[in-house]
């Protein structure tokens, strides 16, 4: 049974990169038909932010790659949270100690930082000068530098193995590492011997993550011989880069935060797509065209790990908004205006319970715009109007600065024309026959651009202003029968007023 895990340490905001890793191990563990678990790498204590795991849950439930073990749901391998298996570590580090292929290093920080300067300045090779190798404690304690709290490094050997081969990139050679701490002076594994341990431990057969822990990847290995334990399989994924080729990175791009996708009104969906995309070639059909547009499931049975790019792919947010304009459209309407409503009652356009007729009028209000947005939080502009006393409504200033002299006339004109039209309530069962948009447009048309000779562009921009108070709207006409002949005359009324 294929095992693969997404080991995120709750640092602060996911990173969009959380994400990416996850789709490729859920991609291959589905299509194996094996398992997918979330682990929490909390050693880090420094680092650690105690809202950032329920994000972690949050965000990856959003985009529906679920695990099927992890701190909130258990499994055979619990706990799954770092920081609750120190137990688990230390005879780990017992073994290698004993074996001597781990020591205690006494120095202090100080004499750390020391040595580093003094490497750095003669341009000798850094790292660990192993100044504690071979020595013991009532030894060392004879010389400068020595701290009581002792870290834990392994050993590693002259002939320790370079070279590792990638499910991607084939035959890797990484530099030569220093002896690592594995075990810090407070007790906690370093991330090294950690993810060793607990990859052993969980049964994981393959480690997916960023390219950046290529490096780190000959230490593990060395562990794994060190302990005698057998290696998973390993992918470095290219990682994501802005548009000057830096790494996407959390300080520097608000869409380094998986949590910004959301508030965005990105749908999942969409953003899966593209993050299939970054790391992956596009569906080649039959007929050898490309189309770039796929769900999950398909990339999930198709997936083949020797596709993956090995170059760092470009975040490029206009396509993902493109994609995300695509996937809005493609939804049943009912469906979009349900996924609009967090958004609303978040803006206060709505309440949390919305009443039934309200949901009718949010059907065909989505309905107008459903083509006109490409991210879900647009919406709330194009929608308040439509949720707005019709003595409440506010004139946007760039609305109100459109209005040409001829604005009264052509206001006058238009409740004039539409007044003869049956109807009042705006019924979204449809039972206003006659105050459709058909015959509004068509009335008004004949009054204004026809009877008055003014040209469409300077007839409907006045209406529009009065009954949405913006610039730009959903369509005239089936805003008006959206809000009924009721609201539509006071709104034009309140802008002669
Ligand atoms: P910051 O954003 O503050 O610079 P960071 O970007 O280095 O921090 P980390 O918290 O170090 O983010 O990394 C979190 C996770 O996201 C790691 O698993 C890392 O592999 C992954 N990650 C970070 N940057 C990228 C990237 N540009 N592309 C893909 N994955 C990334
Ligand atoms: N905790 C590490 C991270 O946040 C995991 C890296 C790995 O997958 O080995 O990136």
């Amino acid at each position: 049974e294929v095992r693969l895990r997404v080991a995120p340490s709750p640092t602060g905001d996911p990173h969009v990169g959380t994400a990416y890793m996850a789709m490729f191990d859920l991609a291959f563990a589905r299509q194996q038909g094996g398992k997918f678990v979330l682990r929490i790498e909390d050693t880090d204590r420094a680092r650690f932010q105690a809202d950032s795991e329920q994000q972690i849950f949050d965000t990856l439930e959003w985009l529906g790659l679920t695990w099927d073990e992890g701190p909130d749901k258990g499994g055979p391998y619990a706990p799954y949270r770092q920081s609750e298996r120190l137990d688990t570590y230390k005879p780990y580090v017992q073994k290698l100690l004993d074996e001597g292929k781990a020591y205690y290093c006494y120095c202090t920080s100080e004499r750390l930082a020391e040595m580093r300067e003094f490497q750095q300045k003669q341009k000798l090779p850094t790292g660990y000068d192993r100044m504690c190798y071979g020595k013991t404690r009532e030894e060392r304690s004879k010389e400068p530098g020595f701290s009581d709290n002792p870290v834990v490094r392994m050993f590693v050997p002259d002939d320790a193995p370079l070279t590792f081969t990638d499910l991607i990139r084939g035959e890797v050679k990484a530099p030569r590492p220093d002896d690592q701490v594995i075990l810090k002076a407070d007790g906690f594994p370093t991330y090294h011997l950690a993810v060793v341990v607990d990859d052993h431990e969980m049964a994981i057969t393959h480690v997916v993550r960023g390219e950046e822990w290529i490096s780190s990847t000959p230490k593990h290995i060395l562990l794994y011989q060190g302990l005698g334990l057998e290696p998973p399989k390993f992918a470095h994924m290219p990682l994501l880069r802005d548009e000057k080729k830096a790494k996407i990175s959390k300080r520097k791009s608000p869409w380094a935060r998986l949590t910004w996708f959301k508030e965005q009104g990105y749908l999942p969906e969409a953003l899966l797509n593209f993050l299939a995309l970054l790391g992956y070639p596009p569906v080649i059909e039959t007929d050898g065209s490309e189309r770039e547009v796929f769900t999950f499931e398909e990339f999930s049975k198709n997936f083949e790990w020797s596709k993956v790019n090995t170059v760092g792919p470009i975040f490029n947010l206009d396509k993902l908004n493109w994609l995300n304009g695509h996937y809005i459209r493609e939804l049943p309407t009912r469906e979009f205006a349900t996924r609009l409503l967090p958004f609303l009652v978040k803006d206060g356009v709505l309440s949390e319970q919305p009443s039934l007729p309200e949901l009718g009028r949010l059907n065909l209000v989505a309905e107008q715009i459903q083509t006109r947005i490409n991210l879900l939080s647009e919406a709330t502009a194009l929608v308040a109007p439509f949720f707005c006393k019709d003595d409440e409504l506010p004139i946007a200033d760039d609305a109100r600065s459109q209005l040409k002299e001829t604005a009264p006339q052509v206001i006058d004109a238009a409740i004039e024309a539409l007044e003869p039209i049956s109807g009042s309530l705006g019924k979204p069962d449809g039972s206003d026959v006659e105050w459709t948009h058909e015959r509004i447009e068509a009335a008004l048309r004949e009054a204004i651009v026809e009877g008055l000779g003014i040209k469409p562009k300077f007839a409907f921009g006045p209406l529009r202003t009065a009954v949405s108070g913006q610039r730009i709207s959903p369509p005239l006409f089936e805003s008006m029968e959206i809000l009924g002949k009721h609201s539509t005359m006071e709104r034009l009324k309140a802008l002669r007023a």
